[in-house]
């Protein structure tokens, strides 16, 4: 039976509350808007909703059926129970992809995953937080923004991003970089992804060949209007074809699934279809061609970077991946995190999100309306809103993200839940966030690099996170680890709450909301960041100061 996936509507429950529903509604959502739902993919080459379509149908039953002091508890995408515990608790609680130390690595995943053992989750699919290429385009707006005002006077118009990948995340690069009055062009080499995000509205046109795609660029840099173009090609061989022209874009970065050198990348010289059959013949072929190609890709980068492009690793391991081929100079490309974010991320600011049940966009827009009026002396906040509500499209149910901070997320939560519960909004909006968010992550090659006191890979932090909000009565909390080349990565934390109008929900947002911040604070506190150790002080956040115990 051809399954369908639509985009979930409404105000009628199919569940035994809003709680239940809103789960359902956003896993329903994650498959709507997914890559290749007809496999469980949802974004990130293998980022799944559920390990399998018995265990997907399991869950969906679970969830339909949940009562309200009962947790349904998922390991690695696979329903295995239902328990006894109280309303407080949260409702559903996740493990996704967490293996043991020694034995995390990429062929032990590849291997358990066919055994059906486990499977990724990537951040926001396996726990039903993706809300499309939306979720990262406010992170790739500000990283532009904070290059423009570190290197191009604050104003991008007339300069040239360049850059790959238009998947799950990568798709929302060309609109990011429109918005940020740029020429952006992005590489892709599956033609059905460009189509994709022409049709969503997040790529304006597609150029015939490099000589049509670098006359469009330059005409708009010689306008100085933004432009999105997307060219069919394989990254690798494009970037060092406009570095050997001697053409050196401002900006160079680049969102394939590098991390994935076999689910993932596609090495130089293969096509689609060589690619998906390596995948079943020969992974390790396919790996170590992924990594050769990889390694001219990077070697491409530091040639624009040592013509005085300002490059920088979007959160793709690629860097990893040419260091191990032999690329020794690939960790002189920075990580966007410490380059341009850490400072808000210290702050506890970071993707926050909410999504729209009903699937009304006017839900959207009340809250669009209140952001602007509260936040209207909030730079970040207020100058995102007009952009977002003027040119980013929805996709599934509408949703909005917005980087908030630590407070600031609980006011807004806590408004909607009020809103919600006058009738100002159709139905309840589902609150949740990036894993990459303050206190939720622990990656040493792209949230956590070079953290200030060397606490790079130690993955407590994410864990704290996930005990917190259970604690502090979320809904939703799931753990995750990484998988596929991810493995061994990463730990991170994703937690969701439901504003469904009733004083339950005001005390679940107020604690979960306000804690999930904190732990990110507290974090970077602990670690030395004076914008943390500011935030602590202005907003009274409970920490223990045990600084003179440290040995030097
Ligand atoms: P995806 O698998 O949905 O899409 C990746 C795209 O890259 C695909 O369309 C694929 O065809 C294309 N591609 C692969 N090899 C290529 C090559 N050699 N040349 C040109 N195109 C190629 O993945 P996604 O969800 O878009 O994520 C992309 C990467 O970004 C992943 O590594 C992911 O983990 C990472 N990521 C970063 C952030 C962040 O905050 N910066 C957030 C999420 C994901």
């Amino acid at each position: 039976m051809k399954r369908e996936f639509p985009i979930p509507q409404g105000t009628t429950l199919r569940c035994k509350g809003w709680r239940q529903e809103a789960l359902l509604r956003l896993l329903e959502n994650v498959l709507a808007v997914g890559e290749d739902p007809d496999n469980l993919i949802v974004y990130a080459a293998m980022g799944r909703a559920a390990r399998d379509w018995p265990s997907h149908d399991a869950m969906v039953r679970a969830l339909l059926t949940l009562e309200d002091d009962q947790t349904l508890i998922v390991q690695s995408g696979k329903p295995i129970g239902v328990l006894q515990t109280h309303d407080r608790a949260p409702i559903v609680i996740m493990a996704n992809c967490n293996m043991v130390g020694q034995w995390a690595r990429a062929e032990n995943f590849y291997r358990w995953e066919k055994e059906n053992l486990i499977c990724w989750g990537g951040l926001t699919a396996g726990d039903w937080q993706y809300i499309g290429s939306q979720g990262v385009i406010q992170g790739t707006y500000e990283i532009f923004s904070r290059i423009a005002e570190r290197h191009f006077d604050g104003d991008l118009r007339g300069r040239f991003i360049l850059t790959a990948g238009m998947g799950g995340m990568g798709g929302a690069q060309p609109l990011a970089g429109r918005l940020a009055n740029a020429a952006i062009l992005t590489v892709e080499i599956n033609p059905e992804r460009i189509e994709k995000r022409m049709k969503a509205g997040y790529l304006e046109c597609r150029a015939d060949n490099l000589d049509h795609a670098l006359t469009l660029i330059r005409d708009a840099q010689a306008r100085r209007a933004p432009i999105s173009v997307g060219l069919l090609g394989n990254a690798a061989d494009v970037f060092s074809e406009i570095l050997a022209r001697g053409i050196v874009p401002d900006i160079v970065t680049d969102q394939t699934s590098a991390h994935d050198l076999v689910y993932g990348y596609v090495p130089s010289g293969y096509t689609l279809a060589q690619v998906a059959e390596l995948r079943k013949t020969d992974p390790d072929t396919l790996m170590r061609e992924s990594r050769a190609s990889i390694v001219r890709h990077v070697t491409a980068m530091l040639g624009f970077q040592d013509k005085g492009a300002v490059v920088f690793d979007n959160g793709n391991l690629i860097r990893t991946h040419a260091k191990e081929g032999g690329v020794e100079r690939a960790f002189d490309i920075p990580v966007f995190t410490e380059a341009f974010l850490r400072p808000l991320f210290a702050r506890g600011i970071g993707p926050f999100r909410w999504i729209a049940l009903s699937g009304d966009p006017d839900d959207i827009r009340k809250i669009d309306d209140f952001l602007l009026r509260r936040f209207a002396d909030n730079q970040i906040v207020a100058n995102w809103i007009r952009l977002a509500r003027e040119y980013v499209p929805f996709e599934g149910l509408p949703a909005r993200i917005g980087w908030l901070g630590h407070g600031e997320r609980t006011e807004l939560a806590l408004e909607v839940n009020r809103m919600v519960r006058d009738g100002e909004l159709s139905a309840p909006i589902a609150f949740t966030r990036d894993h990459l968010d303050a206190g939720a992550m622990a990656h040493p090659n792209i949230m956590t690099e070079n953290m200030r006191d060397g606490s790079d890979a130690i993955a407590d932090w994410p864990l704290l996170n996930a005990m917190l909000n259970c604690a502090s009565s979320a809904d939703l909390v799931a753990i995750h680890s990484g998988g596929g080349g991810y493995s061994g990565y990463m730990t991170s934390a994703g937690v969701t709450v439901v504003a469904d109008g009733t004083p339950q929900a005001d005390d679940r947002l107020r604690l979960s909301m306000t804690n999930d911040t904190a732990s990110g604070v507290l974090r970077y506190a602990d670690a030395g960041y004076e914008e943390a150790l500011d935030e602590v002080g202005l907003k009274g956040i409970g920490r223990i100061d045990t600084a003179s115990t440290r040995q030097p």
